[in-house]
């Protein structure tokens, strides 16, 4: 897509939200690294996705989506085509079916369990100190201490690449480790997730424990992008990385976590060639290279 296509679905009034040109994508990586893409949208609405979706595939422009950026690996030099956030979906609502709730896909997870909390439906509590949107934590199935999100998911509401709405249920998802196996394009717009009633205090307490142990076990204030290795069957990848003396160890402004070696730190002027992954401004959808591993569900604390 060129300014002159946005333009035109401006102009024709095809598009509400934001468009920014030359965004940093280090501002939307909790990573806090990439260099521009060319061009990242801010759909407020599904007709607006539609259209931004359609101008991609007729112009052939690589698109990607963008959540709340906690699993992104961006490239430094900078990315072709066209960044979509979905920040402007957010919504929780309670639905007919007792215990299910409609999130809309640009939720902070936060937000959600805040939700969740305060209002007696319990099951989230374990995914407490995960940052990133429900549409990220669904796509990557996240999850820590035992719970992944599909555990919960009843449905999901996509949109393929040509802007047609589908309702998957949760069988069709092909969720698995760290990772989903929606159809190639598919943009999650939503979920639906099914909770359990419980007293809002139990679940507060629940949830400050979980906190705790994260807390305790892994730098949630510093600039990463969570767990960087799965674990292999078996082991935690922290203790192995831990166990070869990698804590630590800098290349430059990136850093092995000294609390938990799966983490990789940018303190402060990291740069993504360290990780070997790199986005070429040309190479078609490979906008933001996405993290291929997750750790799995240790009580260590990994995730
Ligand atoms: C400090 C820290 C702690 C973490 N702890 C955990 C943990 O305990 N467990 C865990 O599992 N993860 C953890 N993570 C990793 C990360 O938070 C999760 O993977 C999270 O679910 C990613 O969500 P996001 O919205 O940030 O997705 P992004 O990073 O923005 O995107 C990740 C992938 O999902 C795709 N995507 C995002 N939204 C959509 C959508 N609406 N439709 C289609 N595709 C979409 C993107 O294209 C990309 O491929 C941690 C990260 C950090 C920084």
């Amino acid at each position: 897509m060129t300014a002159r296509d946005v333009k035109e679905i401006f102009d024709r009034g095809l598009f509400r939200g934001e468009i920014r040109f030359e965004e940093p994508m280090s501002a939307h990586t909790s990573l806090k690294t990439g260099g521009p893409v060319e061009i990242m949208v801010f759909p407020e609405d599904p007709l607006s996705l539609k259209n931004v979706l359609s101008a991609c595939e007729r112009e052939n422009i690589p698109s990607f989506v963008l959540g709340a950026g906690t699993n992104l690996l961006a490239g430094d030099t900078g990315t072709g085509g066209v960044a979509i956030s979905l920040r402007e979906f957010r919504s929780i609502e309670p639905t007919r079916d007792e215990g299910v709730l409609f999130v809309g896909a640009g939720t902070p997870l936060a937000m959600l369990l805040g939700f969740a909390q305060r209002n007696g439906y319990a099951g989230l509590e374990a995914l407490a100190g995960i940052p990133g949107s429900a549409g990220g934590a669904v796509y990557m199935n996240a999850g820590s201490f035992g719970t992944e999100m599909k555990d919960v998911v009843v449905s999901v509401s996509v949109m393929n690449r040509h802007g047609d709405i589908e309702i998957l249920d949760r069988d069709r998802i092909g969720f698995s480790y760290r990772s989903s196996n929606l159809p190639e394009g598919s943009v999650i717009l939503s979920v639906n997730i099914a909770l359990r009633r419980d007293d809002p205090e139990a679940i507060r307490q629940r949830t400050g424990e979980f906190l705790k142990k994260k807390r305790a076990a892994q730098p949630l204030g510093e600039s990463s992008a969570g767990c960087v290795f799965k674990n292999p069957p078996g082991d935690s990848a922290g203790r192995l990385i831990d166990a070869a003396g990698c804590k630590g160890m800098r290349a430059g402004g990136a850093e092995v976590s000294r609390v938990h070696a799966n983490f990789f730190i940018n303190t402060g002027n990291a740069v993504p060639g360290f990780h070997g992954a790199h986005a070429d401004r040309k190479g078609k959808g490979q906008g933001a290279q996405r993290h291929r591993a997750r750790a799995g569900d240790k009580d260590s604390g990994s995730q």
